[in-house]
């Protein structure tokens, strides 16, 4: 890699699934010159460092940001408030703050009002992950052609988005700018209901008999399997968006309610007009999804 990096110092705060993608990433794209780790854990702290994951590495997030110009926020949600009042007193004038969390409105009620004014906020979520997590579960290639979303304020400096946004298509990433409530009510169907259902499905198939339960797990196959997959995810991270994106979810939960009710009308009816028809109209959808290369 040729040429200065685009940040010379950057603090990640928190190195599990994304924190470490993202310095895999930066690494392999030349993105910063020196990596800082801080997070909450010694275990945690040393893994980050036997893996090469950063230059330095802390526990005491004050001193990780002292000199960076870019400082990413990789924890969960339910810690912006206690992190941005930790790192606010030490972050330099015209250093810029990104984080990744999931849910975007709530980071200006609790992350924004901790920071000095002489700081840009840029949040950021990446749409792309996996059900693991912790420093190991890191790899370079996992933003490559996957939506990074940017919610910045209006008033934010261009400068400071437009280095976000070069920092995101450096490590392979499409970005879009939007709104942030826009982008909660957005995910909450694509992304936050859909987990609400695979945690609904796989928890009622654990309170099933044994026996059912055993040809549930043989016969999974069937469609059973993609929800485990989705319900092993990391059940902090989905607490947190549930309980920071409360609304747009009970929204569209009760859009979905309606749905399901209608679909269950036809079933008790026999009315497989209206079944086939909209089983029908939900393939065009995916269709879309493959065209959009996201499948
Ligand atoms: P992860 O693998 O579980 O890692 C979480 C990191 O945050 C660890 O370094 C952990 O430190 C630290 N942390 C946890 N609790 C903390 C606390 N109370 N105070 C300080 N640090 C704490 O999580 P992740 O999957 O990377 O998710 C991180 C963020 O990315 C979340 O906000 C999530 O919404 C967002 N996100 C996740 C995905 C995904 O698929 N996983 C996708 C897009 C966005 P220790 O290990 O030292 O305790």
């Amino acid at each position: 890699m040729t040429g200065a990096p685009l940040f010379e110092n950057v603090t990640l705060i928190g190195i599990g699934l994304i924190g470490s993608s993202l310095s895999h990433a930066m690494r392999k794209h030349g993105l910063a010159g020196a990596i800082t780790v801080a997070t909450r854990r010694q275990e945690t702290l040393d893994r980050a460092i036997e893996l090469g994951l950063c230059t330095t590495g802390t526990l005491d997030f004050g001193a990780a940001v002292k000199d960076a110009d870019l400082v990413i926020i990789c924890t969960p949600m339910g810690v912006y408030k206690d992190i941005g009042t930790e790192i606010a007193p030490h972050l330099k004038a015209g250093a810029i703050v990104t984080d990744v969390g999931s849910v975007k409105f709530p980071v200006f009620q609790t992350l924004a009002p901790t920071l000095p004014d002489h700081v840009h906020l840029v949040p950021g979520h990446p749409v792309a992950g996996t059900e693991y997590s912790g420093p190991d579960a890191g790899f370079a290639a996992l933003f490559e052609k996957r939506w990074t979303l940017l919610t910045p304020a209006d008033r934010t400096d261009a400068d400071a988005i437009q280095k976000v946004t070069t920092l995101w298509e450096r490590c392979g990433a499409m970005v879009e700018v939007m709104d942030a409530a826009h982008h909660d009510q957005v995910l909450a169907i694509t992304s936050h209901l859909p987990h609400l259902i695979a945690y609904t499905i796989v928890g009622t198939a654990t309170d099933l008999g044994e026996d059912l339960q055993k040809e549930v797990i043989k016969f999974s196959a069937s469609g059973f399997r993609d929800f485990t997959r989705i319900a092993a995810s990391d059940p902090t991270m989905w607490r947190d968006i549930f309980l920071t994106n409360r609304e747009a979810v009970l929204d569209v939960l009760g859009r979905f309610d309606e749905d399901l009710t209608e679909l269950k009308r036809a079933i008790r009816r026999g009315d497989g007009e209206k079944l086939f028809e909209h089983f029908s109209r939900t393939r065009t959808i995916r269709r879309g999804v493959i065209d959009a290369d996201q499948a």
